[in-house]
């Protein structure tokens, strides 16, 4: 698809952040160029405009950045996945390990029905931790993961993710 190489180029790679060692894939940069920031929400919509999704499912905070438009041009709700005790509301909670420790996300009970179809939503896939808790988050209260999607890939698999889609591919700079 012609649209990847312009939406590759507008990803800044930032050196040592947020600590030494890591390169940042930085997708604000996409957000400021209008034509690549409207051909990543489409190549997603035309991904899951006809596959019957009611439920997009956006990771804190940069899934937020993407999903909200795609669910608008798709007809689905959007459902925000947050990090601990941002949400309101009753919450369910789905513990993932990080490099170092562990972090958490949070659904709001009650913003998806069982039967539902969901697509998750995030910037990067690097271990696959943070969608796996996504899909589990999903799964408990009796909705199906259609698939994960996220604009840049990472060929850092840990976890066992059978159908992630992603756009773009950087290399593991980071090991
Ligand atoms: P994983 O759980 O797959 O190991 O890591 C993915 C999560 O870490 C995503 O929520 C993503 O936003 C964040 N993340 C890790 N490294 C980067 C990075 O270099 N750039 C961006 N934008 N996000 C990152």
């Amino acid at each position: 698809d012609p649209r990847l190489q312009a939406i590759f180029e507008a990803i800044r790679v930032i050196p040592n952040f947020p600590k030494p060692g890591i390169m940042f894939q930085d997708i604000t940069t996409l957000l400021l160029n209008h034509k690549v920031f409207k051909d990543t929400v489409d190549m997603f919509v035309d991904r899951y405009r006809d596959m019957d999704i009611s439920v997009v499912a956006g990771v804190e905070a940069r899934g937020f950045m993407f999903g909200p438009s795609i669910a608008l041009a798709i007809g689905a709700k959007f459902v925000p996945l947050r990090k601990p005790k941002k949400l309101p509301g009753e919450v369910i909670s789905e513990a993932y390990e990080l490099e170092y420790g562990t972090d958490c996300l949070e659904m709001h009970v009650g913003a998806v029905q069982p039967g539902e179809r969901a697509v998750v939503i995030d910037d990067l896939v690097a271990t696959g931790g943070t969608l796996s808790a996504a899909i589990k988050l999903l799964e408990r209260v009796g909705a199906e993961v259609a698939e994960c999607a996220c604009v840049i890939g990472l060929p850092q698999f840990k976890v066992k993710l059978d159908s992630v889609y992603m756009l773009v591919f950087h290399l593991p700079f980071n090991q």
